[in-house]
């Protein structure tokens, strides 16, 4: 299939290639990614999601941005009072009011402004192989004369540490949303594309929701790090692809929204259960294959043995 601008985000693109976004999805919940791709599942788009688009499409020029304004006007305009509409005024919602805070503190910025002014090409699509999977990659920002990937990145904070339960220590957003991975395969997908030894520039654009804007302009490129990426990708591909041929029953996280919304009880819980450390091993889906307990006979019979075992410990 030939990937374009419109289809770059469909269900039969995830299905024929492996993303970031995907491969992220199947490591925080099998269940919920194979729910997403079977088409039993769909996100619904928040509005800090349309938010970080509306953000996006401002840096990929003026009339995608227009464009996607236009599109969108219901989810960022307030409704007009009568003596707005009489005055022409139309004013923002919060998060919209708040991205438009975050461009200008970029456009302000010296060093950030020569990048959005660098001819490049916006919203670049490549695609290539990694490990014997076919992936697709889109950057926002690519500039072919000296390889450049540009990626225009909002955050929470550029300098709050959060906990990695994978790296066991506090981390910056880098780490904490993927970017050293999605470095490390764009990179590889860029080299394909090039048909280059050496790695691109990989640069983050980051601007944070705080009141007053932060911004930072980082450098990803780290051979080894991107060395331990790919490898870490190459370790976990091969079950993921069992995942979506339908090989291998996918695994439920247990706390997202879709194992939330799809989740049947099968047994009472003693109160410490609910520790994160005496949490079961994740479950297999039960709606993606056969259900065990599937009739209420059963399920109130699963009930039961527990409550025996609860009594046991004295
Ligand atoms: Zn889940």
């Amino acid at each position: 299939m030939e990937l374009t601008r419109d289809n770059y985000y469909s269900l039969e693109a995830d299905r024929e290639y492996m993303s970031c976004s995907q491969y992220q999805g199947f490591l925080e919940c099998e269940a919920k990614q194979l729910a997403k791709l079977q088409g039993r599942w769909a996100d619904e788009p928040s509005e800090a999601f349309v938010a970080g688009n509306y953000f996006h499409t401002y840096f990929e020029g003026p009339e995608a941005h227009k464009q996607f304004v236009d599109d969108n006007a219901d989810s960022i305009f307030l409704k007009q009072t009568k003596a707005e509409a009489e005055q022409g005024i139309r004013r923002k919602r919060a998060p919209f009011e708040q991205a438009d805070k975050m461009i200008q503190t970029a456009e302000n910025d010296e060093l950030i402004k020569s990048l959005i002014a660098m001819p490049g090409e916006n919203e670049k699509i490549m695609t290539g192989k990694l490990f014997g999977v076919p992936w697709r990659i889109r950057l926002d920002k690519y500039i072919p004369d000296g390889r450049m990937i540009i990626d225009w990145k909002t955050c929470a904070s550029i300098t709050e540490l959060r906990w990695s339960d994978e790296l066991h220590q506090k981390v910056t957003f880098i780490d904490a949303y993927g970017y050293m991975m999605r470095a490390a395969v764009y990179s590889e997908i860029e080299k394909q594309f090039a048909s280059a030894a050496a790695d691109p520039h990989f640069i983050i654009v980051a601007i944070s929701k705080q009141e007053f804007p932060d911004k930072e302009v980082i450098f990803l490129n780290h051979r080894q790090r991107y060395d331990y990426e790919l490898s870490k990708i190459k370790e976990r591909l091969q079950h993921i692809q069992f995942v979506r041929a339908g090989i291998t029953t996918p695994k439920r996280c247990g706390v997202c929204d879709y194992c939330r919304a799809t989740k049947k009880l099968w047994a009472i819980k003693p109160y410490y259960a609910l520790m994160p450390e005496f949490r079961e091993a994740r479950e297999d889906d039960y709606q993606s294959g056969e259900v065990l307990a599937d009739t209420p006979e059963k399920r109130s019979m699963a009930l039961l043995s527990p409550v025996r075992a609860a009594s046991d410990l004295g």
